[in-house]
């Protein structure tokens, strides 16, 4: 039996791990089954007394599943849901369901790290073999022009040899289906399918801020509806580098990154997906602009893989001696928008009401609590990894040590508040909604 341990890699298309999964099973007559984790580590409070994760993007996550469960039904690969440690419920499994190999993708930071050793030294796991994929960047590691440890310091240098040598590979068409007898486990008592509750997560329910600029659901379906708006129906993507630094609205940007951060949808597939509209309707600056920034978010993620735990350390990959602070009076402000600038307020009451806050931002809240008031810029990276609906590992901590100057920026960026606020809000209709 082929186990697909899912993590963020929620999809049943451009998954390199389900596709040999299910094509290994059916040529040895075997079967396929998958399986997710709701950790409760997950959900625990961080050294901060943030949630790890709250309630926006736990909601999110729950969707995404419901509709991977779907996705999976129609290639008869039942996925198993707990909501309890991997190293509890893999070895049970590994021993239940006679599971010889598991594919899954790699993860490299250190808390995934810590939970897939605990999971593959337990009891019974020595014989299990793993099989792991490369799925979640644009340009794959063996597709670069140097290995990972040879990535440059800068963006712009890094962008420079990828365009130079560029290779994205096609997506891996989803499988075909599995036998039907395969679907037997999902129609077990033994085995459980259900979802939790957000109550049962430990989260409060809530209904959505009438006011979002992310008013969307979890999962490939709605990802795929909200690409159909942004590129084909509404033609934005035409647009899009003119818009992308906007504030309101649902339209300013391509809001695609809760999906790509959970894999609910890949960057393959947008990228290929941008091709298509280029060839069919409109190829410009602003189309590749999208492309443009799905390099920085690998960017972010080879710089993690790169410089692996130093990413969360204060000095961060320059390992710079700032004088920093931690006053819990300038984090309360900070986090109630009771700052002396509107501007860094409304956008940090958005984050608070609904999850979501634009990139220009958080670059100015970022630089604000970083730079300006000299706090801990952690403790900032780890009150939006709690409640950002996006969060992302390597994008969230590459861009606030990039923002606290201890990153990839080779200047001393420092925002000007005040004109960045008469730049992007001229007519104050931004902070009027948030304030
Ligand atoms: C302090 C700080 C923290 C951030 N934390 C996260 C995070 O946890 N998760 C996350 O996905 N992004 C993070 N970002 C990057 C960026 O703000 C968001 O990716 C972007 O706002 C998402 O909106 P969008 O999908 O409409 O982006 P678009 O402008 O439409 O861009 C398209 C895609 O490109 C990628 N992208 C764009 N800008 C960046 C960037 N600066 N870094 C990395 N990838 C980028 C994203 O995948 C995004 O979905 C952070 C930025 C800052 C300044």
């Amino acid at each position: 039996m082929n186990l697909v341990w899912f993590r963020n890699d929620l999809r049943s298309s451009d998954h390199q791990g389900l596709a040999e999964a299910c094509d290994n099973a059916q040529r040895r007559s075997g079967k396929v089954v998958g399986l997710y984790c709701f950790d409760p580590r997950h959900f625990d409070r961080d050294r901060y007394g943030f949630r790890r994760t709250e309630k926006y993007r736990a909601q999110f996550l729950l969707e995404t599943l419901e509709d991977l469960q779907r996705q999976l039904a129609v290639i008869n690969v039942p996925l198993l849901v707990y909501h309890d440690h991997p190293e509890v419920v893999i070895p049970d499994l590994v021993s239940s369901l006679a599971i010889s190999d598991i594919y899954l993708q790699r993860e490299w930071t250190r808390d995934e790290r810590l939970v897939q050793n605990a999971v593959m030294s337990a009891e019974g796991m020595a014989q299990v073999k793993l099989h792991e994929s490369d799925d979640q960047f644009l340009l794959h590691p063996d597709d670069l022009p140097f290995t990972p440890q040879e990535l440059p310091r800068v963006f712009t240098a890094f962008r420079n040899a990828c365009e130079q040598q560029w290779s994205v590979r096609a997506p891996v068409p989803r499988p075909t289906p599995m036998h039907a007898e395969n679907w037997a486990l999902a129609t077990s008592p033994d085995f459980s399918m259900s979802l939790p509750s957000l109550e049962q997560l430990g989260l409060e329910s809530f209904t959505a801020d009438p006011r979002s600029a992310f008013p969307f659901n979890g999962g490939g379906a709605a990802a795929q509806r909200r690409i159909q708006h942004y590129f084909w129906e509404t033609e934005n993507l035409t647009r899009y580098k003119q818009t992308r630094d906007g504030l309101l609205g649902i339209d300013y940007s391509s809001k695609l990154s809760p999906w790509l951060a959970n894999g609910s949808m890949s960057p393959r597939q947008v990228y290929w997906q941008i091709q298509e509209f280029e060839r069919d309707v409109k190829a410009n600056e602003d189309t590749y602009w999208l492309v443009f920034e799905l390099l920085w978010r690998d960017f972010f993620k080879y710089v993690s893989l790169k410089h692996g735990d130093q990413i969360f350390r204060l000095g961060g990959i320059l390992e710079k001696d700032y004088e920093w602070q931690r006053d819990p009076r300038e984090l309360e402000l900070w986090i109630n928008g009771e700052t002396e600038y509107d501007f860094v307020n409304a956008n940090m009451r958005e984050i608070a009401a609904t999850g979501w806050m634009s990139n220009r931002g958080r670059q100015n809240v970022a630089s604000y609590f970083a730079r300006e008031r000299q706090q801990d810029w952690r403790i900032g990276a780890a009150y939006f990894e709690s409640l950002l609906l996006d969060y992302d590992v390597h994008s969230n901590y590459g861009n606030w040590m990039y923002n606290s100057g201890v990153g990839n920026d080779p200047r001393d960026r420092r925002f000007d508040i005040e004109r960045q606020a008469n730049l992007y809000d001229a007519d104050k209709r931004y902070r009027q909604l948030w304030l």
